[in-house]
């Protein structure tokens, strides 16, 4: 694990990359910061976690590790040692954590409740909608450190790259740490109902696309043919034929849109 800092004092702000080692966007946007060494108004921890899965371009070594929070010193696995070290790390900070996806290439906001700051800065980010975990967090960074994460977009792609730079730019001007103003937008909210879990087979097929609602009867998922059919409406979130190994991904409902409230005249 990498951490590094811009400006002095105790960070209460932490900029987190490389959690999973396949997802180098984030990795880039720290970097980017480590060379220009903006000034910052407050000091912000920047962390890249899982060096060794980066190195070897994997998700994960041992197990995933944002499924491995709290973790232990003495764990038999990397990533259940390195979730330990994380939280130590993270403790007292607000976090910005950066995945990216199989699944979507518009950046979301996945958070695990609506708290009053996920409600407050989120909406300030280029982001296009935000997930509430709620039941579906265990294991999970923000189930132990307060944490927004960010799908920044597709895998390895270079537009993936530029929108967590985006992002964590927007995040450091959001909580103060950078100058200038942000840019808040209507924001609709979803709240994740259910796994979509896949049985083990040689092909996997979606045919349903994320935020989009599923009407009962339709088709959404199949496994070597054996198509998979909605009884009640849903969302799709995180769904991709081969992004994850058990599951397709997750069912959502739409629980919300936040509005910016309008600027004092
Ligand atoms: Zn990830």
């Amino acid at each position: 694990m990498r951490v590094a800092q811009l400006g002095s004092g105790t960070p209460e702000i932490a900029v987190v990359a490389g959690v999973h080692g396949d997802e180098p966007c984030g990795v880039r946007a720290v970097k980017r910061l480590l060379d220009e060494r903006p000034t910052v108004e407050r000091p912000v921890k920047l962390v890249v976690v899982n060096e060794a899965a980066l190195e070897r371009q994997v998700r994960f070594v041992d197990e995933d590790l944002n499924r491995a929070f709290p973790g232990d010193s003495h764990a038999k696995t990397h990533e259940g040692r390195l979730a330990h070290e994380l939280i130590e790390e993270l403790e007292g900070c607000l976090s910005f954590s950066m995945h990216s996806t199989q699944s979507h290439a518009e950046p979301f906001a996945i958070v695990n409740e609506l708290s009053e700051t996920a409600t407050e800065l989120v909406p300030q980010l280029p982001v296009a909608t935000m997930v509430e975990t709620s039941n579906f967090a265990e294991g999970r960074l923000f189930s132990e450190v307060d944490t927004i994460e960010v799908e920044c977009g597709l895998q390895g792609t270079e537009t993936a790259a530029q929108n967590a730079d985006r992002l964590t730019r927007a995040f450091l001007t959001a909580v103060g740490a950078l100058p200038g103003d942000t840019v808040a937008r209507d924001l609709p909210v979803y709240r994740l109902t259910d796994v979509i879990r896949k049985e083990r087979a040689d092909t996997y097929e979606v045919f349903v696309e994320n935020f989009a609602e599923v009407e009962p009867g339709d088709p959404f998922a199949a496994a070597d043919g054996d198509t998979q059919v909605a009884q009640e409406p849903f969302y799709p979130v995180l769904m991709s034929p081969n992004g994850y190994r058990n599951v397709f991904g997750y069912a959502a409902e739409k629980v919300d849109v936040l509005t910016p409230s309008p600027a004092a005249d």
